[in-house]
């Protein structure tokens, strides 16, 4: 029955081993503001978040992925603090569909993709998924997504050499064996009932593990059920060389027609040898978080990446308003310094500005906000002037600004300037990028 399934699937599938890796971009409602104003940091009266804030595949000028990856969790909020819907938001989502809530379809000729997961980090700490096989479905039926991926459940553990200890010792740990086993469980339900209710999209099996042997076990137990495109979990925390040593493990038993997915993982020096272990898709938040999230690495460049300039606002600031309020710094004095960066940064973008003075007012002002020393970064990020050379959309709108560390306007989009220099790099076949 189950061979049977996805025989009858196999016209759907957008996705195979001899094309370019697909990458589907994780969906936590980044959308930016196309009204608001970089110089009065003011946005229009009339704007409705939904309706006009624009998403990554809206602003630039082709999407910077193939599709976007969608999880239960996200949209439901059923699992604590992990919903990043409103309620209106989600409801919406229910009424319209992920292609027209997403607008997938409006802003380009190419045919964006829609891969439904549940969100198994969100529930990681629970005893078990907390969706019921038929609820996933319904989600991913009625949310007219391209593929959707079966109910797993993270196993919070690696060991590269956990089938070598000696019996007895070291033994693996139970709860490591139940997630696997829930997993695969839930996979072979998941795979009956979509077939019983004959579903559009395409099903991806999850399997999880703690090492190469253990994920071999599963990927072989999920291909017996007749699943032919397999999403690798759990392997988010793992080092390069560990993923490496799961994809070769699995070599053994991998059918010649069976596609790998790999949730979460950002390598792309890594993704030609990848590919040739039978992966042929992958997502991750990693392009876009890093704008906003990363010490040092916040603008992707070819060939390397810049550190964005930190000006923060000083009534955004938590830093800057906790020290205020307990009478440490001035807040007029603070209020001043910010205003003197973006006057500098602008000056200096118009040619009329010397990158040291820049560099001056900036280390005047992250006495107060950011202690770290941070000069010769920005000293590089200024004299390259890399907005001036990249043909995105967003460098080409927003100039200098694109480098401001400051407000999720700014950093969001350095985010999506970001996804369109990764689509870069990975389409590129001979990338020397290492993000
Ligand atoms: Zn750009």
């Amino acid at each position: 029955m189950f061979r049977h399934a996805c025989l009858r699937l196999a016209p759907l599938p957008c996705v195979n081993r001899n094309q370019v890796m697909k990458f589907f971009f994780p969906d936590s409602s980044d959308f930016v503001d196309p009204s608001f104003d970089f110089l009065t940091e003011e946005r229009s009266r009339s704007r409705v978040r939904q309706r006009d804030d624009k998403y990554a595949h809206e602003l630039l000028d082709k999407p910077p992925y193939d599709g976007v990856l969608v999880s239960k969790a996200a949209v439901d909020g059923s699992v604590s603090g992990s919903g990043k819907y409103t309620v209106a938001q989600k409801l919406r989502f229910y009424r319209e569909g992920v292609r027209k809530f997403m607008r997938l379809d409006d802003s380009s000729s190419q045919h964006l993709l829609a891969m439904g997961d549940c969100g198994a980090f969100a529930y990681v700490n629970e005893p078990e998924p907390p969706y019921r096989t038929e609820e996933v479905l319904d989600f991913y039926e009625s949310g007219q997504f391209d593929f959707g991926v079966s109910p797993d459940h993270v196993i919070l553990g690696f060991d590269l050499n956990a089938e070598n200890s000696l019996p007895g010792i070291d033994a693996i740990n139970p709860d490591w064996i139940y997630r696997q086993q829930i997993t695969i469980e839930r996979a072979a339900e998941f795979l009956a009932c979509h077939n019983s209710r004959r579903c559009k999209f395409e099903p991806i099996g999850a399997i999880q593990g703690w090492s190469p042997t253990s994920y071999a076990k599963s990927l072989n137990a999920l291909q017996k059920m007749g699943y032919r495109y397999i999403a690798v979990g759990g392997v988010v925390p793992l080092k390069t060389k560990e993923i490496l040593a799961v994809l070769q493990g699995m070599q053994n038993v991998l059918l010649k027609e069976t596609k790998l997915h790999l949730l979460g993982v950002t390598r792309p020096e890594f993704l030609e040898e990848f590919k040739k272990l039978g992966v042929v898709s992958f997502d991750s938040t990693a392009p876009l978080q890093r704008a906003f999230k990363d010490s040092r690495v916040n603008y992707f460049a070819d060939p390397e990446p810049f550190t964005a300039i930190r000006v923060p606002q000083v009534e955004g600031n938590p830093r800057l308003q906790r020290n205020i309020k307990a009478g440490k710094i001035d807040q007029g004095k603070a209020f001043d310094l910010e205003g003197k960066c973006l006057s500098a940064l602008r000056r200096f973008d118009a040619g009329s500005e010397s990158v040291e003075s820049v560099i001056a007012v900036l280390l005047d002002y992250a006495e107060l906000h950011d202690p770290v020393d941070r000069s010769s970064a920005y000293r590089k990020t200024l004299e390259a002037r890399p907005w001036k050379n990249c043909e995105c959309a967003v460098c080409r709108n927003l100039g200098i600004d694109v480098v401001l560390f400051r407000g999720a306007e700014r950093n969001r989009r350095r985010g999506f300037h970001n996804l369109h220099a990764f689509r870069r790099c990975i389409t590129s076949p001979h990338s020397p990028h290492s993000f």
